[in-house]
């Protein structure tokens, strides 16, 4: 993982002193708080800061003076109903705030979530350390024949080991001359804002992300789908473990209403109602298209 002895010193500083607060706290993220969880070669995520917990939603919810609801279970209950019923802004009432290092090219898909706020790591101002994705064996995949944004088998051989060796040299090669060009000793050195663009998508940079509870919902649901690039995936999943433990019962119904749920569109929900009176639907017959008679199969055997 990227973190330098010093910075390993600083996070054990943090963890080391507890500060007395009238503010609701999460027992289960405060467990996680400046800890860095390790994601691909030198990637990480770390919670920085959190506000709210489960009850913060039930508080919002009902426009409570207390906690929340009177009983756990009742909190459980009402936040599956918001969940389940798209009644969103009481989850907008939790935050987190996180630190993630991660790869340019990994950052490109992940800034598009615009619902967050994102301080990230000046290039023009620092030197970017020697940090490159290079990925493990297993994730050296060949273009995928069925899906156009996605790979398929894993190269093999020599093809496998000649694609890691360009992988690496080409970084290599093009952080040696970075360094070389924006060095002072002999020459002027060229600024760091120009010397930057030679860089490869793979170097990693890093960022503090803040976003409130429903707009990481979203980010999850589509990040730690199966659909979603692997690398952009792993982080997802890695926040996701974070959250189960920061708001249980926001997670728990997110797991149920979102991540395993899937939608049908009214002609998918009609040929379902048919299949259930005990029609034999072709493709043909069920009103869909050949693409959308396939997800809708896909869905149905799950
Ligand atoms: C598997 C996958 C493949 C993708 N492929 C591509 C691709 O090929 N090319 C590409 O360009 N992108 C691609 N994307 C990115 C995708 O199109 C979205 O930009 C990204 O997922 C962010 O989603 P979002 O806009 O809903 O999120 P956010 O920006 O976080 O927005 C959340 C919600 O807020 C609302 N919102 C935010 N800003 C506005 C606004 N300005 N106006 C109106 N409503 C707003 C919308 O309801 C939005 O859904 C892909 C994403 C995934 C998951």
């Amino acid at each position: 993982m990227g973190l330098s002895p010093d910075q390993l010193a600083e996070i054990a500083e943090l963890r080391s002193e507890a500060r007395p607060t009238l503010r609701a706290t999460a027992p289960g993220i405060e467990a996680h708080l400046y800890e860095a969880r390790p994601v691909l070669d030198h990637g990480f995520v770390r919670v920085v800061d959190y506000m709210g917990d489960d009850a913060a939603i039930c508080q919002a919810a009902r426009v409570s003076y207390g906690r929340g609801t009177k009983s756990v279970q009742n909190d459980e209950g009402l936040i599956r109903y918001l969940m389940r019923h798209w009644h969103s802004t009481p989850f907008e009432m939790c935050e987190i705030k996180l630190h993630v290092k991660l790869p340019v090219f990994v950052a490109r898909q992940w800034i598009r979530h615009r619902t967050a706020n994102v301080n990230e790591y000046s290039a023009r101002y620092s030197i970017l350390d020697r940090e490159f994705y290079i990925p493990a064996p297993e994730h050296v995949a060949a273009q995928s024949e069925v899906n156009n944004q996605g790979r398929g088998a894993t190269l093999e051989g020599e093809e496998a080991a000649r694609v890691l060796e360009m992988l690496k040299a080409d970084s290599t090669r093009a952080y040696d001359n970075y360094q070389s060009m924006i060095s002072t000793e002999g020459q002027q050195g060229l600024a760091r804002e120009l010397a930057r663009m030679n860089l490869p998508a793979n170097i990693y940079t890093q960022w503090y992300w803040k976003v409130d509870l429903h707009n990481l919902f979203h980010f999850l649901r589509l990040r730690a789908d199966a659909h979603a690039q692997y690398e952009i995936r792993v982080y997802a999943e890695e926040i996701c473990k974070v959250v189960a433990d920061w708001v249980p019962f926001a997670y728990g119904a997110f797991e149920e209403y979102r991540l395993g749920a899937q939608t049908l569109s009214a002609t998918a929900l009609d040929c379902v109602r048919r299949m259930l009176k005990g029609e034999e639907l072709t493709q043909e017959t069920s009103g869909l298209t050949k693409r959308e008679w396939r997800e809708l199969d896909a869905v149905l055997k799950g």
